[in-house]
């Protein structure tokens, strides 16, 4: 029997290198040997995006044909649109009796995602509604309908992890072993930073690079990352660790590549700027095969809905399974 994951992303934006290197590299290296849920989280993306529709809907598709393109296949995989599952739904609402609102409160990765909208919004950042208070209860009603045991994600999200893990084992206690509890898995590089140096690069934060970057957009953002700010003169030594383009050097350079700006850096024998227009190149060269799938699926937007409606299907006929179980542990199984 092959064992269970579930993970998912909001259909917020694009795909950028922290998804790639953080979450989807792991996807499609475990895509061959589990029996792989792949969510695009509407429901929770709608959570602080409610007012704009569009968007969400605009990203589903744009997050279906990223997650193709850097090769998950849909032989392997059931990528599948949340809202389209109201057992999740169903099941959250019966999870949300069984976690206080302040152990929400108290969930790191809520409190850092205020501090963030707080930054970027102002004080209107912290009026925050019920439903994204509520997100990672919802989030294990995801997990959970599929009886998820691996989740492979970054390192923002182990705390959400944990959440679900402690909602699953109350649930368990109370109505009997019903549920399956998760995992997290994590990647080499379990948290990718922004541009601008920021310990995250996230979508909703305007410092990612995106996978669909066009070449001219790579440039400019990549001549504006952040560098060591000690470093004045191109011939000042400067050190590599609190320099971005050094970073990403890091993730998409070949190895001997990365050594050597790594000594000439430290010994002032390396201008900024250079270190940048090489960045550059080497970031085009890394995302070309991407780019190439991904138009691919840009010009066969039928396949897309395809393996849309396929894996949908699929999913809701597991969270049916599950949620069966769930109702006659909980006594409510009136008419099954
Ligand atoms: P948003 O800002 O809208 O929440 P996001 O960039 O955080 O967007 P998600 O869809 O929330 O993206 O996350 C999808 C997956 O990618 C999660 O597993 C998350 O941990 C991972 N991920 C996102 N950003 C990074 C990052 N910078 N480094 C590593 N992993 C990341
Ligand atoms: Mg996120």
């Amino acid at each position: 029997m092959k064992k269970t994951i579930l993970t998912g992303l909001r259909p917020t934006g694009n795909l950028h290198l922290g998804h790639l290197f953080g979450a989807g590299q792991n996807y499609v290296k475990m895509q061959y040997d589990y029996d792989f849920f792949l969510e695009i989280a509407d429901v929770q993306a709608l959570t602080d995006n409610f007012d704009n529709p569009e968007k969400v809907r605009k990203n589903t598709y744009e997050i279906a044909k990223d997650l193709l393109a850097i090769g998950i296949e849909p032989e392997n995989v059931h990528l599948f649109i949340q809202s389209q599952i109201p057992e999740i739904a169903e099941l959250t609402v019966f999870f949300s009796n069984l976690v206080t609102v302040s152990r929400l409160q108290r969930n790191p990765t809520i409190k850092t995602e205020i501090a963030q909208k707080k930054e970027l919004f102002g004080n209107e950042g912290e009026s925050i509604t019920y439903g994204f208070l509520g997100y990672p209860v919802s989030q294990a009603a995801d997990i959970t309908a599929f009886e998820g045991e691996l989740v492979p994600v970054g390192d923002d999200q182990v705390p959400l992890i944990e959440q679900c893990r402690e909602i699953v084992r109350k649930f368990n206690s109370i109505y009997g072993d019903t549920l399956v509890e998760p995992e997290a898995v994590l990647s080499e590089t379990t948290r990718v930073k922004g541009l601008d140096g920021n310990e995250k690069m996230g979508k909703s934060l305007g410092n990612a690079v995106f996978l669909v970057d066009d070449d001219e957009t790579i440039k400019k953002k990549i001549m504006g990352a952040l560098t060591d700010t000690n470093k004045i003169k191109k011939d000042d030594p400067a050190n590599p660790d609190v320099c971005m383009v050094y970073y990403y050097h890091k993730l998409v350079n070949k190895d001997d590549e990365v050594k050597k700006i790594c000594s000439e850096c430290k010994k002032g024998a390396r201008g900024c700027v250079g270190c940048k227009k090489e960045l550059i190149e080497a970031m085009k060269e890394f995302l070309q095969p991407i780019k190439e799938r991904r138009a691919y699926y840009d010009e066969h937007p039928e396949e897309v809905d395809k393996v849309l409606k396929d894996g949908t299907e699929a999913a809701k006929k597991k969270a049916e399974e599950t949620m069966k179980k769930v109702r006659k542990a909980m006594k409510i199984d009136y008419y099954e």
